[in-house]
């Protein structure tokens, strides 16, 4: 019928765009879940839809690879608490989509099967690591993608390809399932085309998992039914450290949109952080990224999980499975991780990393006692282009301005990029961080940007 036309025609639209964007890892025959979707009520909020999930989501007898080679060959034998709410909701699962190698880069061009390409001008990225569902939906060949977020990597990509991006707080979307990268920072989340599909999604994505430990039993809120861009009474910080860094264009932009904030009755300040936890950022980020990326990839070895290599001993099974199966550049990360867990480093590097980012977190709280949300730029420019970028990290003289956004991580603070947009014919977007669990005030904010 209708509905199977619809996923059928997303499902070759995608084929076609990927040969630009090569956004896709494994495409997903939906033949089988249009069967099953006969038992699920029409009226589910997502029925029939069309979505894809970025390959670090288990799914039970789909090739899942987090972009690595060293998972090249794995299949789940079980859904990702995310897939079956999303499989109740009426979705169709039609693709697994790239991302940077485990989730480490911002990019998309660190995947095992090569660079991701902006469907608004392929010479550029997507951004990453979700690079691969953000093109996806900005394509327009899907609506709704998932992603994760360790340090950005949902809103970044989300502005470079102008669509929403959504990073609830900490423990509102189970992870059970999904391939970690660093556990105290990582994020389920996901892309859409509308704040107020935004607002839908969450509805279906939240709630406890007791599969999930770090999962919230708050209610989940009908933020679709309370959504609204009436900002009175609502408080809103600009960041200046941010928006001295960012290009001319986009620092006028954000004078608009300002306008427009007051217009719907808010009040909007400029606000200062401390410049010196902000320099911590990005230093802070790698400690504690790497260092939990170095213990949740220890499994992936050739014996436990992961393509195996030969070898004579089992140490050496190991060393050439992991040689062979991760890119230098995770190899290099994983370095940098023992480093600061090695026993003699740990106070001086690792637990140290870990007290700044307590700091840092106290200064955001500060902000949020005063207003309701934190506003900045998402990033100080549009998505480079690819082959002026490195590898897997943004290179850019703008250090606070490309990497602030991983204030949302080291709290867990929900947080969303919305278009706002365009320079040079590229999207641009703004970034919104509100206090934890208010994911109502985000996306009133957030509609009264769109
Ligand atoms: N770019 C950051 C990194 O490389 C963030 C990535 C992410 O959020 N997964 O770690």
């Amino acid at each position: 019928g209708e509905v199977e036309a619809r996923v059928k025609a997303a499902y070759e639209k995608l084929q076609e765009v990927n040969k630009d964007i090569n956004a896709v890892v494994t495409f997903v025959d939906p033949s089988e879940q249009l069967e099953e979707l006969k038992k699920i009520d029409e009226h589910a909020p997502m029925y029939g839809l069309p979505i894809v999930l970025k390959d670090n989501v288990n799914t039970k007898g789909i090739r899942t690879t987090a972009s690595s080679r060293i998972l090249d060959n794995y299949i789940p034998v079980y859904d990702a608490h995310i897939v079956d709410k999303l499989k109740q909701a009426g979705a169709v699962v039609i693709a697994k989509t790239s991302m940077d190698e485990l989730g480490m880069g911002g990019t998309n061009k660190n995947a095992y099967t090569g660079s991701v390409h902006n469907p608004w001008n392929p010479a550029r990225i997507s951004g990453g690591s979700s690079g691969g569902s953000a093109a996806a939906v900005a394509s327009g060949a899907v609506s709704f993608a998932i992603g994760t977020d360790t340090g950005d990597s949902i809103r970044k990509p989300a502005a470079f390809n102008g669509v929403v991006g959504v990073k609830p707080t900490y423990g509102r979307i189970s992870r059970y399932g999904i391939i970690p990268y660093a556990s105290s920072l990582d994020h389920v989340g996901y892309f859409t085309t509308s704040v107020k599909d935004a607002c839908v999604a969450l509805e279906v994505l939240a709630g406890r998992d007791d599969r999930d430990m770090t999962s919230s039993l708050r209610e989940v809120e009908a933020y679709h039914a309370n959504v609204t861009s009436d900002l009175h009474g609502k408080r809103i910080a600009l960041l200046e450290n941010v928006q001295e860094e960012v290009r001319p264009e986009i620092k006028e932009n954000m004078d608009q949109l300002v306008k427009k904030l007051e217009e719907r009755g808010a009040i909007v300040d400029t606000v200062r952080m401390n410049d010196q936890l902000m320099e911590a950022l990005l230093p802070v980020y790698y400690i504690i990224a790497n260092a939990e990326a170095t213990a949740n990839h220890s499994n992936l070895d050739g014996i436990r999980f992961g393509m195996r290599e030969d070898g004579e001993s089992v140490e050496d099974v190991m060393i050439h499975s992991r040689t062979k199966g991760f890119s230098s550049y995770v190899r290099k990360r994983f370095v940098i991780g023992s480093y600061s867990l090695y026993a003699e480093n740990q106070e001086k590097v690792f637990r140290k990393a870990q007290k700044i980012r307590r700091l840092i977190v106290n200064e955001l709280a500060a902000v949020l006692e005063q207003y309701d949300a934190v506003l900045a730029s998402a990033s100080g420019d549009i998505a480079p282009l690819s082959e002026a970028s490195h590898d897997a990290s943004l290179h850019t003289s703008s250090i606070v301005a490309e990497n602030y956004m991983v204030l949302g991580n080291f709290s867990g603070y929900p947080s969303i990029s919305v278009p706002s947009g365009f320079v040079e014919g590229m999207p641009i977007g703004v970034n919104l961080t509100t206090k934890a669990f208010d994911e109502q005030t985000m996306f009133n904010i957030a509609l009264a940007i769109e």
